[in-house]
This record gives C-alpha cells, sequence and structure tokens, in this order.
C-alpha cells in the first residue's frame, strides 16, 4: 500500500484584540517573559478561554482519493492522540476531521490531568472486582506520568495539582473511596478541603495531579501529523470511507467522533448517553490550589487557570432541564463575593452504563473498526489511555488494560433502562421537529436557543444547523 502523503500544517496569525486581552488576562510565566499573552477576538460569547488565548492551527482538506493502513475519524483530544501514537510508532495512518481539529467538545473541557473521577473506585471494585480498578487507575497514571513527560517541552501551561473530589453531605462515602484507592495501590488521603469557599464533609485528595492548557498542548502535538480538516466521512463501507472530497482506502479504520458514527454495530445509541455541563470564568475570585470536583452530578467543579477561577456545573442530561449558568452565576454570587464573570462556555460528553468508557475493537462482528468513546466527562487521561490502547489493538499487540475497557462488555446495567426509557419516550413523542439520528423528539434548550435531543444527544441551532452528532447532518427546522 502507497504511503499516505502528509497534508501541510499552517499557523494562523494571531488577531490581537484589546478587549479579548482584557477578558482573559492570564499570564503564565513563559507568556509574561514574552511580553504578555496572545489572544484573538472570540467568534462567540460562549467560545472558551483556551479558544481565545491560543494560535490555531489550519490543516488542508482532502483532495481526491487516498488510501491509509489506518484511518482516524475525529479530531478532538482522542483523535489527534491516536494519530500521534501511531505515527510515533511507524503506523502509515490519516486522520480526518469533519471541522478542525479540537473544534468539537476537547475545546471547551476544564482540562485537568487526574485519575479522581469522581467517586468510582469503590463502586467499581463491588462492581468487577479489585484486578479490573487496579488496571483501570493503572492506565490512568501511566497517561498521567506520559503528559507529564510530553509537556516537558509543549509551552502548554503545564502544572502540577493535587486532585480533590469532596461530598458536600456524606463523609462515609469519602472515606470508603479512600479506602478503596488504597487496596488498589493508588495513594490516597482523607482531607477536609478547606481551601473551598464553603463547606463540605470530606474530600479524597490525590496528590500529583496536573492541569494545561488543552488546545496549546494538542495544537503543538497535531503539527507534524496526517490530518485534513473539512473533510467529514459521510459513509463507510468495508475498507472505503466516503468523504465530501473524496474517498479513503483502509486497512483498519478509528472512530474518534465523541459519539460514534456506525449505527449498524455496537449499540451505542443503547449504550450511550449524552450529559450537559456550563463553565464560568470568573476574574478577582479568591485563588484556590489544587483542583476540585464534587461526587455529584450535578455538583460543581474547580480549577485555576492563571487569575481565573473556571467554575463548572449546573449540568444535566442533554435535551433535559438543568441549572445551567444560572446555577453557576448564583454560586458565584454567594461564595466568591466580588467576583466577575469574565467569560462562559458549555459542553457535553458521551456517559456509559458502568463509569468505564468504551476503548477497542467497535463491536464483535468488526474486527477491523476500532473506537475511543464514552469518556464521562474524564477524557483527558482516557484519551491517551485510548491511544495507548488502540495503538497496540490495531498493530495486532495485546494490551494489558483492553479488557478492562472492552466495548463489547455486558450492557446489564440499571442506566440501560433509563436510557430504553428515554427513546421509547422521544420516538413515541408525537411533536416536531425531530433529529434526523433515530427520529426522536427535539426539545427546544431555552438558555443556549438550539433544539436537543433527550435520547442520544445531538444538537441543532435554532436553525436547524448540526451542533453535537450524532446526528449526521443538519435539520430542516
Ligand atoms: C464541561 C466538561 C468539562 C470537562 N473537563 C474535563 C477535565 O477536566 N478532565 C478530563 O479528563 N475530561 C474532561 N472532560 C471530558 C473531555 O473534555 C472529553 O471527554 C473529550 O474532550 C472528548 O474528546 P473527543 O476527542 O472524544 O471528542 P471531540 O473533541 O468532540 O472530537 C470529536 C471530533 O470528531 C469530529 N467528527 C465527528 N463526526 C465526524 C465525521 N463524520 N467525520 C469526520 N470528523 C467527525 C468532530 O468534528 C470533532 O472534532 C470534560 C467534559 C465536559 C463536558
Amino acid at each position: 500500500m502507497p504511503k499516505t502523503e502528509t497534508p501541510v500544517a499552517f499557523a494562523m496569525a494571531p488577531v490581537m484584540n484589546s478587549q479579548a486581552l482584557q477578558k482573559f488576562a492570564v499570564l503564565g510565566e513563559k507568556e509574561k517573559q514574552a511580553g504578555g499573552i496572545k489572544t484573538r477576538a472570540a467568534k462567540s460569547s460562549t467560545d472558551s478561554v483556551w479558544e481565545t488565548t491560543v494560535n490555531r492551527l489550519h490543516f488542508e482538506a482532502l483532495k481526491g482519493n487516498k488510501s491509509t493502513d489506518v484511518l482516524i475519524i475525529g479530531g478532538g483530544i482522542a483523535g489527534i492522540l491516536c494519530a500521534f501514537k501511531l505515527k510515533n510508532a511507524g503506523v502509515d495512518c490519516l486522520l480526518a476531521e469533519a471541522a478542525e481539529i479540537c473544534s468539537g467538545i476537547t475545546k471547551n473541557t476544564t482540562a485537568k490531568i487526574t485519575l479522581g473521577h469522581g467517586l468510582i473506585y469503590d463502586k467499581m471494585i463491588k462492581r468487577f472486582g479489585e484486578d479490573t480498578a487496579r488496571l483501570y487507575a493503572q492506565a490512568q497514571d501511566n497517561a498521567i506520568k506520559e503528559y507529564a513527560r510530553l509537556c516537558k517541552d509543549n509551552d502548554c501551561g503545564y502544572q502540577t495539582q493535587d486532585n480533590y473530589v469532596y461530598s458536600l453531605n456524606d463523609r462515609k462515602k469519602i472515606e470508603n473511596e479512600v479506602a478503596a484507592l488504597t487496596r488498589i495501590a493508588v495513594k490516597a488521603e482523607f482531607s477536609d478541603a478547606c481551601e473551598l469557599p464553603f463547606s463540605v464533609a470530606g474530600a479524597v485528595r490525590v496528590k500529583d495531579q496536573a492541569q494545561f492548557h488543552p488546545l496549546k498542548f494538542l495544537y503543538a502535538v497535531a503539527k507534524d501529523l496526517p490530518i485534513y480538516e473539512h473533510t467529514k466521512v459521510w459513509e463507510l463501507l468495508p475498507h472505503k470511507a466516503k468523504t465530501n472530497h473524496g474517498e479513503i482506502t483502509y486497512k483498519k479504520l478509528i472512530i474518534a467522533t465523541h459519539f460514534p458514527i456506525n449505527n449498524k454495530h455496537g449499540l451505542y445509541s443503547l449504550k450511550l448517553y449524552q450529559h450537559r455541563s456550563y463553565v464560568i470564568a470568573l476574574k478577582g475570585a479568591q485563588h484556590i490550589n489544587g483542583m476540585y470536583v464534587d461526587e455529584s452530578d450535578t455538583g460543581m467543579s474547580f480549577r485555576s487557570y492563571g487569575n481565573l477561577l473556571l467554575l463548572g456545573g449546573g449540568g444535566h442530561r442533554t435535551g433535559k432541564k438543568g441549572g445551567c449558568w444560572q446555577e453557576l452565576e448564583a454560586f458565584a454570587k454567594k461564595h466568591c463575593k466580588n467576583a466577575e464573570v469574565v467569560g462562559k462556555w458549555a459542553t457535553q460528553d458521551c456517559m456509559t452504563l458502568d463509569d468505564i468508557p468504551y476503548i477497542g475493537q467497535y463491536s464483535k462482528s468488526t474486527p477491523n473498526f476500532f473506537v475511543a468513546t464514552g469518556f464521562n466527562k474524564w477524557g483527558i487521561t482516557n484519551a491517551l489511555v485510548s491511544a495507548n490502547i488502540l495503538c497496540d489493538l490495531v498493530q495486532e499487540r495485546c494490551s494489558p488494560y483492553a479488557d478492562v475497557f472492552d466495548p463489547s462488555r455486558t450492557i446489564l446495567r440499571s442506566q440501560l433502562a433509563v436510557n430504553v426509557f428515554e427513546s421509547v419516550i422521544g420516538t413515541l413523542t408525537p411533536t416536531v421537529p425531530r433529529c434526523p439520528h433515530l427520529g426522536c423528539a427535539l426539545t427546544y434548550n431555552r438558555v443556549e436557543h438550539s433544539w436537543d435531543c433527550p435520547c442520544h444527544g445531538s444538537r441543532f441551532t435554532e436553525h436547524g444547523a448540526l451542533i453535537d452528532n450524532p446526528a449526521m447532518d443538519d435539520k430542516k427546522i
């Protein structure tokens, strides 16, 4: 098979804008030395702090037909890290991105690099046993260490931080999680988390985790990779992908499109749902050392970026109602007096049935298709875990972590009943408009002025333009 020609990456000059400069006046050491942060004007009032403080990279669209050993679909953190690992391993690969790299969920993350993914380990031990929980934690820990190595020569604001998962009212849950982590050889301790501007029942503290600027990191990683932007895969045939610019012939395929785009296999429309969260950037708030997250699905999350405090929360199943930015703003008013909201954005992630992502062979009947999805809002470490596992699997090597993340594991979990219920209700509800994905009734999101699907999480603008998949196309509203 001929080697794929590497497409050209070029950097766009930053557009200096004094308002944006003031808005996100967050200077890292290197940025201060360089004479100030480089920002560009926000395209919309809900651009994330990462988008406005980075020089974007651009790649050409595919021209004509190509052939490759491994085609990666999707240029978010998962797809980019897969391409990075495969290229470094000497594997011929190509990445096709429908829009621009990092323009999906990744641009809106809070970018904590941690294995403290909520209170999952006590549950995981009870559900799957100690070995699975140990391997899950080990895979995350390896990713954290690898980020530390990769960030050494990458000016991406990487900072070591302790991570805290707190509970507002249940000290016992925290004690159980500390005990669970200790059993699987993760160093964790009970903490009062007294730095927070409100009291908590306790927190699990894991030291030496990290945070960074995700787009600065990923653009540096992506710059020499074989990427085609504005190249949307419309149809998947065995060994051939049809895009809006030509066809790509492949031997193996990695689907890293956030919500997987192939409905025929793997039951992803039952195994996944999407959960939406909101973030505000506060200037003038108390500086918080460390990264914090509430153990509750609807609780808050905190980290700093320069002189800003990033506050996340207000979450809800996509298509349903939730606290949104209002809840965050009310919280800030109460606990961060005198702080000013200087930015806000929102995003969503794919949630699995059992807190473990789906990374591996797409389905039992598709031996050459692989997937990385269902990161449960912890895609920074899990994307690198995906890249490591999939790099082994496409080269037909064993991965010690493959069984833990196997997408074909049992789906008999209580969340399955909720997902089926939502799909049935969505299908039977007679209202229009309907989602082009599987025909569910869309609901109007008054906060973000969009049409959202409660079944699988597709979203559309008021005028019907596709914002978030699994739908593949715009909707006529
Ligand atoms: C509010 C919030 C905060 C978070 N904070 C953290 C955190 O602190 N730490 C952490 O670990 N995780 C965090 N996460 C989770 C993490 O951000 C995500 O899991 C991760 O960014 C998902 O990356 P992805 O590559 O899977 O998806 P995406 O970034 O969405 O990438 C998928 C790409 O595929 C492309 N695509 C889709 N369809 C096609 C097609 N047909 N053809 C070609 N391309 C296609 C899209 O355009 C997109 O660019 C957070 C999530 C949320 C919601």
